[in-house]
């Protein structure tokens, strides 16, 4: 059967509704995308107009402005769209996030033009945005995803201000720039860190089957990744890191494995100069893309496209838990049957926020025009270094110098942004398993994460009396 992630998405959607006891009118004006608009346009590339198609989806303008990645790939659809608008403006509204949904995609094969080439046509095609109120800070935020990134970005905002000269916060109308035009240290890592945090968020709460994770550390966990790109790549790290072992990566050609652990860092080292993680040395053995989920871990991480576990390969899984670093990884057949296995699944709408998070982040600095921290920076210095001064003359000891200098220098912009979302991403885990714990039956995770996001829209809907 073929994957359709519109619905699925509705399937999760209508199961949460159902157990909220929402009105099905509010429910069904919720559910629906508020729009979607294809542009078609035209770029001279070698000598010929080359037609482009892309697509932006607003799902839900409830708050504006609304806020979502845009996906180059080759083969874009208005259901892919709006399923992933859909899952935005629940995404905000779990994480609480003042941000509506929105998403959008371009039809390209980014491996088929040269990168002078992919920025005429990105620019292109954010004018087509520009042109439709579908990119400005106050009503519509886009953000990389699958095949962008910062420098996607960068034209994106560059294109934009050159429309609006007079725009003071023209910065604020894409999120995930370089940090050199306007954007925030951690960004880039930030979703594969909110991986990170969410299974650790998950693995040091007592809803954990002490059984299956007997200590709440990822030290010494078996962890396999598909997709290493932006997300698996920056996931792999941050638990490699913190001293788990991964042991297999799924990449679009190929799937790599070291039950020792691989080496992250020299596979991304590898993956950058040859363009595929196809030939790494590291490697014990190689195999095709989806083998990657018959390899046993602890934890599985599908971090590429949706719909990539399925009835057809759930049944090799061997795992204990599966954390959705991808929008829409798995069908909700899928996700039954890890269930009637006892394995969790860490959704989605939770697990990947840590990128949205950021880029909220990133918003609020460039409204504000002003570095985090830059107003009380030089008074919180010198009334640090006058609190250990006043220590050391008490206690007769003298402070090593890193530890006064650090102490004195306060935070860095990444290390604020990183507390930031740790913070967002385990209070959100918080109100998640309090809504499993008030619910008289049994609830997934995703249950709980839909139907606080769902209420929380409803909520926003009838104060403003629509
Ligand atoms: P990316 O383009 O950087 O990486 C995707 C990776 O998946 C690539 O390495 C690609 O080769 C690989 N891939 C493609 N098809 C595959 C297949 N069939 N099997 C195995 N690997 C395959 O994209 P990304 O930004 O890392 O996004 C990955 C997922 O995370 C998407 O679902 C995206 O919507 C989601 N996401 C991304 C962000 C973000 O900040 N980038 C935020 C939230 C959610």
């Amino acid at each position: 059967m073929t994957f359709n992630f519109t619905d699925s998405v509705n399937q999760y959607f209508d199961g949460a509704v159902e157990q909220l006891g929402l009105d099905p009118y509010l429910a069904h004006k919720i559910k629906v995308c508020n729009a979607t608009y294809t542009v078609k346009f035209g770029v001279q590339l070698r000598g010929k107009l080359k037609t482009f198609v892309g697509y932006r989806a607003v799902h839900s303008d409830h708050i504006e402005p609304v806020k979502g990645g845009i996906r180059f790939a080759p083969h874009i659809t208005v259901e892919e769209v709006e399923a992933l608008a859909t899952l935005m403006t629940l995404k905000c509204a779990l994480v609480d996030i003042p941000f509506g949904g929105s998403k959008g995609g371009l039809c390209i094969n980014n491996s088929d033009w040269t990168q002078e080439e992919r920025e005429r046509i990105t620019r292109r095609f954010a004018a087509e945005l520009i042109k439709r109120n579908l990119l400005s800070p106050s009503q519509n935020v886009p953000a990389p995803d699958m095949g962008t990134g910062p420098l996607e970005m960068a034209w994106i905002a560059d294109q934009y201000r050159r429309t609006h000269n007079n725009d003071i916060n023209a910065m604020a109308c894409v999120t995930g720039k370089p940090i050199s035009h306007g954007g925030i240290d951690g960004r880039t890592e930030a979703t594969g860190l909110g991986v990170y945090f969410a299974t650790m968020a998950f693995l040091r709460s007592e809803v954990v089957n002490r059984q299956d994770f007997p200590a709440p550390a990822a030290r010494g966990l078996a962890v396999v990744i598909q997709g290493f790109g932006n997300v698996g790549s920056h996931a792999a790290k941050y638990f490699a890191n913190d001293g788990a072992r991964i042991t297999a990566v799924g990449d679009h050609d190929i799937m790599v494995r070291n039950d020792a652990g691989l080496d992250v860092g020299a596979l991304q080292a590898h993956l950058k100069s040859t363009g595929s993680i196809a030939g790494f040395v590291g490697a014990e053995s190689f195999g095709q893309p989806a083998d990657v989920f018959a390899v046993p871990c602890d934890i599985l991480i599908p971090a590429a496209i949706e719909g990539a576990i399925t009835e057809e390969n759930v049944y090799q899984i061997n795992t204990k838990l599966v954390v959705e670093a991808a929008n829409g990884p798995m069908t909700p057949f899928a996700e039954m049957a890890l269930a009637a296995k006892g394995v969790p699944v860490i959704p989605d709408l939770f697990a990947n926020s840590g990128g949205v998070i950021v880029s909220y982040f990133e918003w609020v600095k460039n409204l504000a025009h002003m570095r985090f921290g830059q107003l009380q920076r030089r008074r919180e210095q010198s009334l640090t270094s006058r609190l250990l001064s006043e220590l050391e003359r008490h206690t007769r000891t003298g402070f090593d110098d890193n530890f006064r200098d650090q102490m004195r220098d306060g935070p860095t912009e990444r290390r604020l942004v990183e507390s930031g979302l740790e913070d967002s991403i385990n209070a959100t885990f918080q109100r998640i398993v309090e809504r499993q714990r008030a619910h008289s039956t049994t609830i997934s995770m995703r249950t709980a994460a839909y139907m606080i996001a769902i209420a929380s829209v409803a909520d926003r809907y009838q104060t403003m009396g629509l």
